[in-house]
């Protein structure tokens, strides 16, 4: 067989893609050619070196992947802890005096961020990281803020303030009502930013934009 058609032939031997026929050609004539011999020698050693990259890279984004889901595991960890602290705080708090100070102070943040992780399974509907980041956020603020307007009802926060004094403008009770909450508010903002952050750090692991 002629050179032309063994240098043809060459890529398709290397990826076993020819027939058994031609493949014995060929092995024939890279005994006997030198010139066919040494093409044969690049192509092979270019198509194992690639072969070995991608195998390098699928082994780091397995890593990757790892590290990703134990970011997720690690936050939900903690997110549940906080939960945990504020219900046991809560339940110690005796009635009638500031009940749920702790759950707007701990089990809400913590609860919003918890439900706003759900969000990070659909990481792939996402564009590129910052937008996903973004919309984490977002997530994680507007789950809390629901939540926070269904505690303040819950808990009649305004009505705290009311029992004892009276002649209170709606603006004194907005205030009041801000007041109490505040410590949750800076929770909440806390777990927000963490979410923001970290969303854009699981993104990367993930290898997302
Ligand atoms: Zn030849």
């Amino acid at each position: 067989m002629n050179c032309e058609i063994i240098k043809d032939l060459i890529p398709l031997y290397i990826d076993r893609c020819c027939s058994e026929e031609s493949a014995n050609e060929v092995e024939k004539h890279l005994k006997e050619c030198k010139n066919c011999k040494s093409i044969f020698d690049m192509m092979n050693s270019e198509n194992l070196k690639e072969k070995n990259e991608s195998f390098e890279i699928k082994k780091l984004s397995k890593i990757n992947e790892r590290k990703a889901s134990v970011l997720q595991s690690v936050l939900l960890f903690i997110s549940f802890i906080v939960m945990a602290v504020g219900v046991t705080f809560e339940a110690k708090t005796p009635l009638g005096t500031e009940n749920g100070f702790w759950a707007f102070t701990l089990i809400i943040p913590a609860t919003g961020f918890l439900l706003s992780l759900a969000n990070w399974f659909f990481i792939r509907i996402y564009k590129n990281k910052k937008i996903f980041s973004v919309c984490s956020f977002i997530v994680n603020a507007a789950i809390t803020f629901f939540f926070f307007i269904c505690g303040i009802f819950y808990y009649n926060v305004p009505s705290l303030y009311f029992i004892s004094e009276t002649g209170f403008s709606g603006f004194d009770m907005l205030l009041k009502t801000i007041q109490f909450l505040g410590c949750g508010i800076v929770t909440a903002a806390v777990f927000c930013t963490v979410s923001k952050i970290f969303s854009l750090r699981y993104a990367e692991m993930l290898g997302k934009d």
